[in-house]
């Protein structure tokens, strides 16, 4: 029989697996009877279409058989067995999960870490020397045997099994000084490792138990007493108190079926009976998945019915501003036979999803009020998202996602809400002031900022794409507008100084005419203003758009070369000795004043985080002025 070789992929993992020094093989366990319970999970939710499949619910069972004698342990479950093919592709290829998990793996270079994933099938090569899985799939007449010893392959070959399911024997290593191999074939060692790993599990796990007791009224005579034992409770972790459960049976449940290998920022449990009777467990992850921001990202829950999976990813339970939410639902009002189509329609998913929607919301304002640290460390991974939700549709969701995001502001480092800022705000403040950009330290140089801030008032830092996008849509926060301190139409100054800015301007309307002129394209307006501290220039824009919503449309795609543009006003400040100077060139050097305002212009870009129109320019003007 021609021996196999495993993929690429497969091998190096196997190839850690046997040679893992990792002191927690015990998960090996807990990965065989996952795989058998959902082998029973495929064949039951058949069934329900399939009326030739006639296995009682009941009748489905996971069991357990150490034989000390010859040192195997069989893990066997009637589920849906496997066909040659199948046998082929999922046992000589890494799964998915486990291919994306090995990857990290690799990385992070940390072979102890192989523990904490769900490491599927290939786990079991800790503990084995060899590996013989017999299965017959459900309506087939033949069964298939793959055995493997480890990394220089495997062969699959036919064979004889009366029953539809999967048996598979592992032939445990020889125990050596340092590690027994032998404990996995001790009943209650096996006992506890399922209490441990897989009580949850829905489907029976059962062992023969053999013991030998003494026959009562005798001394000397014993009798062989046989049990068949159930070891698992049966009863999901979600259909459990929440304080009958402990963190780490959470986190290893959350682990196991999410695939994430860190523990979850957050455990939501929810019970509800009512217009909507259902559990929902969700998760809110430490980190956001790899994917998250990409494409390939799938949002949903799994959805439950009764206890039984009917769908892995069912996105009408969450709304995108919550799609890093990992979790399920188990509903007895659902229909199990439910498919895409229908459950698109159905009102009680509707109401559910409404529930659910409602209860992170409320979990999430809890942990901001009294988890700031953590709640800071979720926003940091997932805060976009909700700005995004803020955005979306026409601004539906702003109301209940306002009080969730958090901002940069000059008011200390970290970050505040906008209740916060709220409450700080000055008497007869009428407008929550902000300023974008690329980032926070460019935001707090810009000149108006610093007027702004030097003035008293609090400026927010926005610095994400989305963000002055999601405060429009918002418009205002209760009765509090919103202002861009870098445009026009900002509005601090006294009656007195508006009159005499707006005299100057008038006065030097020539001037300034030139200027512009002189600058070209670019500019829309040069103007003299009083409210950028004691900076020299600055930028503003006038009319809807600012320029960080210019830069950001300008990144969607399409839009490269043409794209929405702001009104940019170069603003010349009273306050500073170059607006005197910029009034005398006009008089007695206007070739000057015209070099003079490209390179003004040019600066105020700079400090705006623009970059240079036209640098070799810049540089020859600037250096001009140096000789
Ligand atoms: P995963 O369970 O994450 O898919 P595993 O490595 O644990 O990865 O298993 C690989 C695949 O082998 C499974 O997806 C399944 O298709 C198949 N498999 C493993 N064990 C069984 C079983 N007892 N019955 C049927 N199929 C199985
Ligand atoms: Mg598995």
């Amino acid at each position: 029989m021609a021996k196999r070789q495993f993929k690429t992929e497969s091998k190096k993992l196997l190839d850690m697996m046997i040679n893992s020094i990792y002191t927690n093989r015990e998960i090996f366990l807990r990965e065989l009877i996952s795989n058998a319970s959902d082998a029973c999970d495929k064949l039951y939710y058949r069934s329900l279409t399939d009326s030739t499949i006639t296995l009682a619910r009941g009748a489905y069972e996971i069991r357990l058989t150490p034989d000390k004698v010859a040192g195997t342990l069989t893990i066997s479950d009637n589920g849906c067995g496997m066909t040659g093919e199948e046998l082929e592709k999922n046992l000589g290829t890494i799964a998915k999960s486990g291919s994306f998990d090995f990857k990290r793996t690799e990385e992070s270079g940390d072979v102890d870490i192989i523990g904490q994933f769900g490491v599927g099938f290939y786990s079991a090569f800790m503990v084995s020397q060899k590996i013989v899985v017999e299965t017959r799939a459900w309506g087939s007449d033949e069964a298939w045997r793959w055995v493997s010893s480890g990394v220089d392959g495997y062969t699959v070959e036919p064979c004889d099994k009366a029953e539809v399911g999967t048996t598979i024997t592992l032939y445990l290593k020889p125990d050596t000084a340092d590690d027994k191999y032998s404990e996995y074939l001790d009943e209650y060692r096996l006992t506890s490792l399922v209490k441990k790993y897989s009580d949850y599990i829905r489907y029976p796990i059962r062992m023969l138990s053999v013991r030998e007791e003494l026959v009562e009224g005798t001394e000397d005579q014993y009798e062989t007493i046989t049990e068949d034992l159930t070891l698992n409770s049966m009863v999901p972790i979600w259909k459990r108190n929440r304080g009958d459960v402990t963190e780490e049976e959470y986190t290893a449940f959350y682990r196991e079926k999410f695939y994430d290998w860190v523990a979850p920022a957050k455990v939501i449990s929810q019970k509800s009976e009512g217009t909507a009777t259902f559990e929902a467990l969700l998760f809110i992850p430490a980190k956001a998945p790899f994917d998250y921001y990409s494409r390939d990202f799938e949002k949903g829950l799994q959805l439950y019915s009764s206890g039984v999976m009917i769908m892995e990813k069912c996105k009408e339970l969450l709304p995108d501003y919550f799609s890093f939410v990992r979790g399920l639902v188990d509903s007895q009002d659902l229909t199990l036979n439910i498919s895409r189509e229908t459950l698109q329609h159905d009102r009680q998913l509707r109401v559910i999803a409404k529930a659910v929607e409602k209860k992170i919301v409320g979990e999430l304002k809890k942990m901001l009020a009294d988890e700031r640290e953590q709640y800071e460390e979720f926003f940091r991974q997932f805060g976009v998202q909700l700005k995004y939700g803020v955005y979306s549709d026409y601004g539906v969701h702003a109301d209940q996602l306002r009080d969730l995001l958090l901002f940069t502001s000059s008011f200390a480092d970290g970050y505040v809400t906008l209740a916060e800022y709220v409450s700080r705000m000055k008497e007869g403040q009428s407008q929550i002031y902000f300023a974008s950009g690329e980032n926070v330290d460019l935001v707090r140089q810009l000149p108006q900022v610093q007027a702004v801030v030097s003035r008293g008032y609090e400026v927010l830092y926005l610095t994400d794409d989305v963000d002055e996008f999601a405060l429009q849509m918002m418009r205002v926060y209760g009765d509090k507008g919103f202002s861009n301190v870098c445009t026009d139409t900002l509005d601090l100054a006294s009656e007195e100084e508006k009159a005499f800015v707006k005299a100057e301007n008038e006065k030097n309307e020539e001037i300034l005419k030139y200027m512009k002129e002189s600058i070209g394209e670019g500019v829309s307006a040069v103007r003299f203003t009083k409210s950028l501290g004691d900076h020299p220039v600055g930028l503003s824009t006038e009319g809807g758009l600012s320029l960080e919503m210019e830069r950001v449309l300008s990144r969607v795609p399409g839009n490269e070369e043409g794209g929405p543009k702001a009104q940019t006003v170069l603003e010349i400040s009273l306050t500073h000795p170059i607006s005197a100077k910029v009034k005398e060139l006009y008089v007695t050097d206007k070739e000057k004043l015209a070099n003079y305002a490209r390179l003004l212009w040019a600066q105020a870009r700079l400090v705006s985080g623009l970059g240079l129109e036209n640098p070799s320019e810049f540089a020859t003007l600037l250096t001009s002025l140096m000789i």
